[in-house]
């Protein structure tokens, strides 16, 4: 602990929780059950961004996504309103705490992560702005990927190519697998994540995310689009796995706006003074400084496992370094 509180980078931010990042103790051994629901109850009696996102995802599918009926062919009317709900959302949370961050600066530097302000006038960034640039790549980019991947699935969905579900017929699988959604969506982008990571796709691909090294809620899923289809690739599970369309939304807000909050730069997003939302990740945020470390999320500890995980300490810096170093140099030096 003491190599927490002695750490010689510790002044590199404003902000930092004041114990290392925990993972979830559902993969200790032996199993430590009220460990175990200490976390839950953190990640949903709080306002977290998963509640949030259940929120949204029951809206959405009651008042937003067209009836599966209307689904059975492609046709405009039902895609544009696909594409215009997911939009409206992005722009909604995204740009909401971006105002009351960033614009408004509702909470001034409370609970900030790095000291730094977004940055502008920096050739790194498509339209020399690092806001533009990942509203851009959002909406643009992830948005137009996202709505592809939904709008298939829900074809298939409408016609009964692929196993359906309803909540009266099923309703234990019902629960069970929308509260497995977040752990398999973090499975598949722990993998899809390591991939990215490969000096080649990183240089053309994942390294537009990592323009990104201080985050804000548009920096989320700003992504180049060859990483948006690796990365949303993780709906395709509703091919297989029996759902209900509200599976599919409650995977599309948890994959679309949970990382609004989770790179939003602050810990917390105050309201009246109250530390009110459990917004940024730590984890992650380590993820963007050292590159090299924390590939996955808090959920499954993939990292630990794999050995890259960043817990916030100096050890853990000196280990990402070296493993960062043994990356770039175990590769073959090319003949000639
Ligand atoms: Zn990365
Ligand atoms: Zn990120």
């Amino acid at each position: 602990m003491s190599d927490f509180v002695d750490d010689p980078e510790a002044d590199r931010w404003h902000y930092r929780p004041p114990h290392p990042v925990g993972l979830n103790p559902l993969f200790d051994w032996p199993l430590k059950p009220r460990a175990v629901l200490a976390w839950y109850r953190g990640a949903w009696l709080q306002i977290t961004s998963l509640v949030i996102c259940m929120v949204f995802a029951v809206a959405a599918w009651l008042w937003l996504l067209p009836p599966l009926d209307r689904m059975t062919t492609f046709a405009p009317g039902w895609i544009v309103q696909v594409w215009v709900m997911n939009l409206g959302l992005q722009t909604l949370v995204a740009g909401g705490l971006h105002w009351w961050l960033y614009i408004r600066r509702g909470q001034g530097m409370h609970r900030k992560f790095d000291k730094r302000d977004l940055t502008r006038k920096n050739g790194t960034f498509t339209f020399n702005n690092q806001v533009l640039d990942n509203i851009w790549w959002t909406l643009g980019s992830a948005m137009t990927v996202a709505t592809v991947y939904q709008c298939l699935i829900l074809w298939a969905m409408a016609n009964g190519y692929v196993p359906v579900i309803t909540f009266a017929a099923a309703p234990v699988w019902g629960v069970v697998w929308l509260f497995l959604i977040p752990m398999w969506s973090g499975l598949h982008f722990y993998w899809v994540h390591r991939l990215e990571h490969s000096p080649r796709l990183y240089k053309r691909v994942h390294a537009v995310h990592h323009r990104n090294v201080n985050t804000g809620p548009w920096s989320g899923i700003s992504n180049h689009w060859f990483e948006n289809l690796l990365y949303f690739s993780t709906y395709f599970i509703h091919l297989i796995v029996p759902s209900h369309p509200l599976h599919l939304m409650f995977h599309v807000t948890f994959q679309q706006l949970s990382p609004v909050l989770s790179h939003s730069g602050f810990e917390r997003v105050a309201v009246q003074g109250q530390d009110a939302v459990k917004a940024g990740d730590f984890f992650h945020q380590l993820h963007h400084r050292y590159f090299e470390c924390n590939y996955g999320t808090s959920e499954i500890p993939f990292d630990k496992w794999f050995g890259t995980f960043h817990d916030g300490t100096a050890a853990a810096t000196t280990r990402t370094r070296a493993h960062k170093t043994q990356m770039y140099t175990k590769r073959p030096a090319k003949s000639g």
